[in-house]
């Protein structure tokens, strides 16, 4: 089985945007739509604060509200645990938009609901997926869960992670280091 994660390391990433940029290019994003972004986020007390920032994106969920409320089928789990839109079978009903608690989604002037897809397209030929390939810190890493040895498995049994609003129990694979 393969298990697709992504793992960010929010101390090398320096909030530049390329990735937001590479993903916009590479998968004709159109202009004022993302399927990925930079948060910011303030730790610590005042004194001792740390700024913290994520590249965030579709978190390709193991449970998956946006799958299990898609009327028509079109949003599914893809091989590999990916979370895609068959764009033909969206009715841009929205159901997905309003149970996905990242805000990961987003409505394509087309009419059909786009998101980040692991750049499917890329991963399947054993590619990186565009925003990873174009980070100038390398503080993004794509991979699989499922084989022990590899490099996102490593980082995870070796530094301290943590996925975004764990608590909403859907089970995110990307994974942030900090
Ligand atoms: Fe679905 Fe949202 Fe999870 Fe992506 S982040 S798989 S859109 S629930
Ligand atoms: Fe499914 Fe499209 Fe409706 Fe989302 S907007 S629930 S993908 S039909
Ligand atoms: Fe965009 Fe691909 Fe990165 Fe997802 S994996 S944010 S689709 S470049």
């Amino acid at each position: 089985m393969t298990r697709y994660a992504m793992v960010i390391d929010t101390i090398r990433c320096v909030g530049c945007a390329d990735c937001v940029i590479a993903c916009q290019t590479e998968n004709d994003v159109p202009l004022g739509f993302a399927r990925d972004w930079i948060v910011q986020i303030t730790n610590g007390v005042y004194g001792d604060l740390r700024l913290e920032i994520q590249s965030q994106r579709c978190n390709h969920c193991t449970d998956t509200p946006c799958v299990r409320t898609c009327p028509t089928g079109a949003s599914h789990v893809a091989e590999g645990g990916i979370v895609l839109v068959n764009h033909d079978e969206c009715i841009g009903c929205q159901a997905c938009i309003t149970s996905c608690p990242y805000d990961a989604r987003y409505v394509h002037p087309e009419g059909y609901v786009d998101k980040c897809t692991f750049c499917h397209h890329r991963t399947t030929k054993g590619e990186n997926p565009a925003c990873v390939d174009v980070c100038p810190t390398y503080a993004m890493t794509f991979g699989d869960l499922d084989d022990k040895n590899s490099e996102v498995n490593k980082l995870l049994t070796t530094r301290r992670n943590k996925t975004i609003i764990p608590e909403a129990g859907t089970e995110p694979n990307v994974f942030f280091l900090d």
